[in-house]
């Protein structure tokens, strides 16, 4: 069977992950998928803004880094997008960063639930036990609905994010998943599972699979990315995320070129097996 491409994986620009994309192509090619993603942490409009990301400075080197990967391993297809960060007041700067570049996607992402809080960053942490959950979650999925509501991304990356330490949603917030979920739908965005939560405290894939179920029979369409930070994580437990996205309904994958969609289906990946060994 075709395995459906892994569109989240980064490279070493944003200064937490290892491995030329190269590297990581030729983790595909010997894995058997044959279509990948890049989408590096995009850049902010301060470069000291954080300090996990690539600068404006650096695109130029990133596209050109996917492109050796490109050549080199001709066997699989090599997409190009961003992970862009949504905060609020940042729409001019994802629109100059959108019209850099002919990319193949855009993943919004929201880490940040206030101006100075990463949501998935070990270091801050502790904040949680200083609030409401309940007003985090609210707080953050306020953000990625006004993310989906822009228009400006394909697909939204890991949308529990902020169950990363074990901190899981609430039931009360179900209508604000609806709305999230209505609201991708209308602006034409998918969602991703994001195989990385198992890699986490939550040992969970992003998102959850009662939420996946909602956003399946709402439409909206799925994406695939393992967030691979390091070569030996592209494709990680791809048989699992095929079954969890077949368990919550789905039959088509979504795949992107120059920002347009088309679908292929998702087989049942029961008979096959992949080749994981290192
Ligand atoms: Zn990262
Ligand atoms: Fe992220
Ligand atoms: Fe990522
Ligand atoms: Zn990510």
């Amino acid at each position: 069977m075709e395995w459906p491409p892994d569109y989240h994986m980064h490279t070493p620009l944003c200064k937490h992950a290892r491995g030329e994309p190269l590297d990581y192509a030729r983790r595909a090619e010997q894995l058997g998928l044959l279509e990948i993603g890049f989408s590096e942490h995009a850049p902010m409009p301060q470069d000291d803004f954080d300090d996990w990301r690539m600068r404006f400075s650096d695109l130029d080197r990133y596209v050109a880094s996917v492109n050796a990967a490109r050549a080199a391993v001709p066997g699989v297809v090599i997409r190009v997008g961003l992970e862009v960060d949504y905060l609020p007041g940042l729409e001019d700067w994802i629109k100059r960063l959108a019209a850099w570049y002919p990319w193949d996607y855009l993943i919004g992402s929201v880490h940040y639930v206030s101006s100075d809080w990463a949501i998935d960053h070990p270091g801050q942490v502790h904040r949680w036990a200083a609030c409401d959950p309940v007003e985090v979650w609210r707080a953050y999925l306020q953000r990625l609905i006004a993310a989906a509501g822009t228009g400006f991304f394909d697909i939204l990356g890991h949308v529990d994010l902020p169950k990363k330490f074990g901190h899981r949603p609430s039931e009360v917030l179900w209508p604000l998943w609806r709305q999230l979920f209505a609201t991708a739908r209308r602006a034409g965005c998918a969602l991703e599972i994001n195989t990385a939560g198992l890699r986490k405290p939550c040992q969970e894939m992003y998102p959850a699979l009662k939420l996946l179920e909602e956003a399946c029979r709402m439409g909206v369409p799925l994406t695939f990315g393992s967030d691979a930070h390091a070569p030996e994580e592209v494709g990680a437990h791809w048989p699992e995320a095929v079954r969890l996205a077949r368990a919550a309904g789905y039959r088509q994958v979504l795949r992107l070129c120059k920002r347009r969609g088309t679908t292929t289906p998702l087989l049942d990946p029961t008979m096959s097996t992949m080749d994981t060994r290192g």
